[in-house]
């Protein structure tokens, strides 16, 4: 088995760490660096309408690909029975993060009500668990933060618009558990250094994750192929991946959220000093 991170002689964790820093430095070279933000932006549009029209055929090739993997199975209940397991561990986690860690990290801050606070997120909660994504939701985040909790808007629409495009948590813990669930279908060992490398690798993709129906699963291939995993393993999950897709949603939500509501709270006195008071509602109420 390659070394997670490396797969057929490409390092996948180094190119995107690489990625990252490379731009980094283009941003923060201002003008200079115009013409290659450009030129990235121009192969960027034309990938995605590559994609788009890709995506127009993929229902024909997933039902060849997960009936393909249907006849391949020996026994359909323990493939039945694995999928079982492997949703409950997603929702789990899913269900950890959003009822401990990221009130407890609201509470250790603001020393607030965490679940007041969530209350007042119900919208936004329920449109990303019907929609999908975070993009979407991504509006009714902020009027809601605004209206709801008070919360400024030099913070929500700065944070919220970043949140939703690079802090997919609930995405990265999805990834982590869906690839070792799928190393363990191929009755692959992971110790306990593979499988840190691997939740690492998780979450720097689930930066590059969209937040769209199902954006994760693309990003997945880099995690996948980050352990030898062949990219048709996918298929494994992509049967229940519109419910967990859900769930996850409204946990990245949830994470932007909390976000905001922790930096609003560190920055109060920096942003009640720098706008006029009927611009701003600094402090919140609950
Ligand atoms: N649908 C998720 C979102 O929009 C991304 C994913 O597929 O995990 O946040």
């Amino acid at each position: 088995m390659p070394m997670p991170g490396t797969a057929d002689g490409v390092n996948i964790l180094g190119l995107l760490v690489f990625c990252i820093a490379f731009g980094l430095t283009l941003g923060s070279m201002g003008n200079k660096a115009k013409p290659l933000r450009d030129f990235f932006d121009c192969l960027n549009q034309a990938i995605m309408n590559l994609i788009s029209i890709a995506i127009w055929y993929s229902p024909v090739g997933i039902l060849f690909l997960v009936g393909g993997q249907i006849l391949n199975m020996k026994d359909i209940k323990v493939i039945g029975l694995q999928l079982t397991m492997y949703c409950l561990t997603v929702l789990t986690g899913l269900a950890i993060h959003s009822f401990f860690t990221l009130p407890i990290i609201y509470v250790m801050v603001t020393r607030k009500n965490p679940f007041r606070f969530m209350f007042g997120l119900l919208e936004p909660l329920t449109t990303a668990f019907g929609t999908s994504s975070s993009n979407v939701t991504l509006p009714v985040s902020i009027y809601c933060l605004e209206n709801n909790l008070n919360m400024d808007k030099r913070v929500t629409r700065f944070m919220i618009p970043v949140g939703a495009t690079v802090t997919l948590d609930g995405t990265a813990l999805y990834e982590a558990v869906a690839t070792i669930f799928i190393t363990q279908v191929y009755n692959m060992q992971l110790d306990v250094g593979q499988i840190i490398i691997l939740s690492i690798t998780a979450t720097i993709a689930a930066v590059g994750a969209t937040g769209i129906p199902q954006g994760g699963i693309v990003s997945m291939a880099i995690v996948l192929t980050s352990v030898g995993l062949p990219l048709e393993s996918i298929s494994f999950i992509i049967t229940v991946d519109w419910m967990l897709d859900r769930f996850r949603t409204a946990t990245n939500v949830l994470g932007d959220c909390i976000g905001v509501g922790v930096v609003n709270h560190l920055s109060r006195l920096e942003l009640q000093s720098s706008s006029p008071a009927e611009e701003c509602f600094v402090e919140d109420n609950n």
